[in-house]
């Protein structure tokens, strides 16, 4: 891993931004919480409330995994952004 300095004030106290990671994890839980509300209704339709339940709980957190994942990937390759502690400024 190559170290990073701002390129105001050279500091090297530099974090991730990590849009990426919180937007995946957003939208993987809202994904997956969704997916899990489609398979609850149609457990419902069959009667299988208990599965239901449990089904849109899955969906909801390995959604949230899944998109955590996808997300820190995106951060990685594609929106790598970087915000200095020290002065604040964020670049790419
Ligand atoms: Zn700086």
């Amino acid at each position: 891993m190559e170290i990073r300095k701002c390129p105001i004030c050279g500091s090297t106290r530099i974090k991730t931004a990590g849009n990426g990671t919180k937007l995946g994890t957003s939208l993987g839980a809202g994904i997956g919480g969704f997916v899990g509300l489609l398979a609850r209704r149609g457990a419902a339709v069959v009667g299988a409330a208990a599965g239901g339940f449990s089904g849109g709980l899955m969906g909801l957190i390995s959604g949230a995994i899944l998109g955590n994942t996808i997300g820190s990937a995106v951060d990685e390759m594609f929106t790598k952004s970087w915000r200095c502690e020290d002065c604040g400024h964020a670049f790419k």
